[in-house]
């Protein structure tokens, strides 16, 4: 059986070419949504705040996976 995906901020999601993750609502959501909704918000600070918290998780023992090169649409 296939570990699940863990999904950090503005992850894309594994088998879709536009759609997120969004932590904020802890939703998946279109690109769109994120101007549309937390267009002032510090995505950058909040996708290490949930990669953070996901090396903790690791590190404790979880058998979700994340890929280090895991796309995301804050990566430029
Ligand atoms: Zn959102």
């Amino acid at each position: 059986m296939k570990a699940k995906r863990f999904y950090a901020h503005c992850d894309l999601i594994e088998g879709t070419t536009d759609v997120f993750y969004c932590s904020f609502c802890n939703e998946l959501v279109k690109e769109k949504h994120f101007d549309a909704e937390h267009l002032n918000k510090n995505h950058n600070q909040k996708f290490k705040a949930t990669l953070h918290e996901w090396k903790l998780k690791e590190s404790r023992g979880t058998t979700k996976t994340r890929p280090d090169d895991a796309p995301n649409r804050l990566r430029k």
